[in-house]
This record gives C-alpha cells, structure tokens and sequence, in this order.
C-alpha cells in the first residue's frame, strides 16, 4: 500500500485545534495519522512531500453546479435569473453528448485547480436524441479525478403546463423517472470510498411539477440516495410559488415531503424566520452560491440566521453561466464578505467559511463520515495552499491570507492520495487539454444552437 508523509506543515483539519507545524500521514486512500512535529515513525519506503509554507485544508466540496453551462458563459450578463433562464433554455437545447463531455473536462479541472476534490452537478436538461448526458460527465470526473456526485435533474412542466422553461426542453414524467432510475443502478456507488454518488434533483418549483417531485422524492428514498432541488433564490419565484400553489417555497416543499436529513437545496435566499426553523428542525441542508447570487442580483442569503439555527450550509459555485470561472475556494471570501455586508463583522469568521466550504459541503452530499475534516481514518482528500508567497507571507494567519485574501497558488490537491494538482498544474489529464475542451465545447453549443434555430450566442446576450 502506498503511502504519504506530508511534513512541516501548518494544518487547519476544521475538526480538533489548529497545527502550526506538523505531520500527515497516508496509507493508501486514507489519513492514518496527523500532529504536531516530525513524523513519527514513517516508514523508510514513504513519499515524502514538504509542507513547509504551506497550510493543509481538507479537500473543497463543492454542493451546487451546473457543468454544461461552461459551454454558455458570458450570455444574458444583465438578466434576472428568470431573464437569464428564458434566454438560456433554448441555447441548452442543442448540446449534446460532446459538448457535455467538453464542458464537464474544464469544469471539473477548474474546480481541481482550487482546491476541489468533490463536486455535486445539477444537470437537468435531456434534450432527445442528444447522446448519454450523464455519462458523458461521469466519464470527465473520472479522467479528472475528483469525487463526483451527478444529481439527474429533470423538468416536466413547460410552458403549456404553466411552467418557465419551453416545452422543447421538458420531458415526461415516465422518461423522467426511468431514466433517473436507470442513472442509481448504474452508476450510484455508496461504498465509504465511493467515487460517484447519485443524487435525484428535480430542477425547480416553477419547471417541475408536483408530482414530479413526489415521485422524484419516493424513488431516492426507495433506493437510497439523496435529494436536490433549487429552492427560494428569486422574488421571482416567491410570486411565481403564490400565484401557482398559494403559498411559499419552503411552504411548498413541505407539502410534497421534499423537507427532510436527505435533502439539500440551492440557494435558499428568501426565507422567513419559520422558513429557517423549518430547514433547521428537518435537518435540510442548504447550499450557498453566492457569486451566482450577485452575479443574478438574486439576493444575500441569510447564512449566519442558518448557522446561529443549526441548518446545515455548504458552498456552491453554480453553473458557470451565471457565475463565470467561479473558483470554489473564492466562494469562501465571497459568502464571508456578502454575510459581513448584511450581518457586521462579526457574522462569519474566515475559519466559519472553510468549514462551510468542507464539512458544511460533506454534509449535504451524506458525506461526513468520510469527507470533509483531516481526521485519521476519512479519505485523503486535501489541498496543500502555498501561503509563504512574497506578498501571502505578509497575511499573519494562513487561514485569514485563504479566506480574506484572493487564492494563494496550490503546492498540492489529493483526492484518495493520488496527486490531481502538483505545484498549480493539473496532472491527471494536460490542463490546457482540458482547457481546450471547454473552448471547443463553448463553440460547438452555439453552432449546433444556432443550426437548430434555437437561438444564439448573440440573441442571448
Ligand atoms: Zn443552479
């Protein structure tokens, strides 16, 4: 069995005290042990990696993405989330298996690249005839490298239905559920040292209906897997939930039994106070993308009101179209300066945040067992952050220079022990492969958009 000895390092395992300088030992996939001071006792056959300068975190977990969307960045820049959207659908249309294949390649090395080793994606568009999606992404996480959690999103109600998105990209509730059923039994891998979960992910209350979402609920439970939706991120849809079903989001969700320890939702930005009482007292997680937020001038969630609660939150870049080249770890600055800005300066802390951006993330993804904290005995999955650079050296606390500042270079990214990211490149697939993948990816979206009548680059903007 392979092993790992990380040395001289500064650790901030967001589980136990803080480790100025210390040691992380690897056997395998998993951590064996982590202190202070020299290793004790490391095997003579070891790897041995130099931690000096650096801070060790557990590996990001990313909780909310929608990987297609790399191939449509960059459109409908000043839309609402429901402007967005209607400009959007019909482009998301025309992708198939490829562009999917692309767009997941740059996506999930993006993440790679700061400090991502699990990442949730929302995909909830199926198009016919396009090719298999879903595989399509699961084969990118795989040459990649990191953990991926695809939820099989779905959308059955259009606009004949009283729904946003058109009927062209909707489709049945039969084909919804067989095709969710046949992505579990596929690829849904619950093992402690799994590499694709499945999750079951209707996209939202206004493209999904009721019974979509009933049934998308029974079948996760039935097999035993987990449950995703967008939920309260616009005053749009806060209207939308009134006028349709006569009462609110998390109202809503209650009703069709879609609140509960196997759910998290996106989001969440317009909650009332028994809204957050509700999530907290059914243990519904939330995940927090607040560039995504701004970027749709949706609003600033109420993390600290969460947190002071008991809900449980993690962080989400969103799809890379309403949050372009969003890196997971500046997530971390953005929920602490958005929440500062609302609450004071005293609402979320910089060690707050990579909690949220961790084990807050392993929550929502059922993952706290194995995920989330450095602790011996989870998997070794954790990033190395160069914080000695000439002007990072100058921040007195790694953690502050993470959190505060803009991100300081990766010495190393681990998933299971295997080396994803060595000195800032990616090296499990060549990073400018990957970065390629998504350009062509970007390209041959709006050619096939454009052919197909759908709309185009240009319409959308
Ligand atoms: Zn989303």
């Amino acid at each position: 069995m392979s092993e790992i000895v990380i040395e001289n390092v500064h650790i901030a395992p967001v589980a136990g005290p803080e480790i100025e300088s210390g040691y992380i030992r690897i056997e395998g996939d998993r951590i064996v042990a982590l202190g202070p001071g020299p290793t004790p006792g490391a095997p003579a056959g070891a790897t041995r990696i130099d931690g000096t300068g650096c801070l060790a975190t557990p590996g990001l977990v990313n909780t909310h993405h929608h990987l297609y969307q790399w191939a449509s960045q960059g459109l409908a820049q000043d839309a609402t989330l429901f402007e967005w959207l209607v400009a959007l659908y019909r482009v998301w249309a025309a992708m198939d298996a490829e562009v999917v294949k692309g767009a997941a390649t740059a996506g999930l090395g993006w993440l790679a690249l700061s400090g991502c080793t699990t990442s949730s994606d929302h995909h909830y568009v199926f198009p016919k005839g396009r090719g298999d999606l879903l595989a399509a992404a699961i084969e990118a996480a795989g040459e990649v490298g990191i953990r991926f959690h695809p939820a099989r999103g779905s959308m059955d109600r259009g606009e004949s239905r009283g729904g946003l998105p058109p009927d062209v990209v909707v489709e049945e509730l039969d084909d919804i559920l067989a095709a969710t059923t046949a992505a579990v039994d596929t690829y849904h891998d619950p093992s402690f040292s799994s590499m694709v979960r499945v999750a079951v992910a209707p996209c939202s209350p206004f493209s999904a209906s009721g019974e979509l979402m009933t049934e998308s609920a029974a079948l996760a439970r039935d097999k035993g897997v987990r449950l995703h939706t967008h939920l309260a991120e616009t005053l749009d849809e806060d209207r939308h939930c009134m006028e349709q079903f006569g009462m609110r989001p998390v109202d809503y969700m209650e009703k069709l039994g879609w609140l509960g320890p196997d759910v998290w939702l996106a989001h969440t930005v317009h909650l009332s106070e028994a809204d957050v009482g509700k999530l907290a007292a059914t243990g519904t997680g939330s995940a927090h993308c607040p560039s995504s937020n701004g970027r749709l001038g949706a609003g600033i969630a109420p993390v600290a009101e969460m947190l002071r609660r008991g809900v449980n939150v993690g962080l989400g870049v969103d799809g890379s179209a309403s949050s372009e080249l969003t890196p997971l770890a500046g997530e971390m600055r953005q929920a602490l300066l958005f929440q500062r800005a609302r609450y004071g300066p005293d609402a979320l802390t910089a060690r707050q945040a990579l909690e949220l951006a961790t084990l807050g993330g392993a929550r929502n993804l059922g993952r706290e067992r194995e995920l989330g904290t450095l602790e011996p005995g989870k998997l070794a999955d954790l990033a190395l952050w160069r914080v000695d650079g000439p002007f990072t050296a100058a921040v007195m606390d790694p953690v502050c220079a993470l959190v505060f500042g803009p991100l300081p270079p990766l010495a190393r990214v681990l998933v299971g022990g295997r080396s994803v990211v060595v000195d800032g490149e990616l090296r499990t697939v060549p990073q400018d492969a990957a970065g390629r993948a998504g350009a062509d990816a970007h390209r041959r979206l709006m050619r096939l958009a454009e052919e197909a009548g759908f709309g185009s680059a240009g319409q959308a903007r």
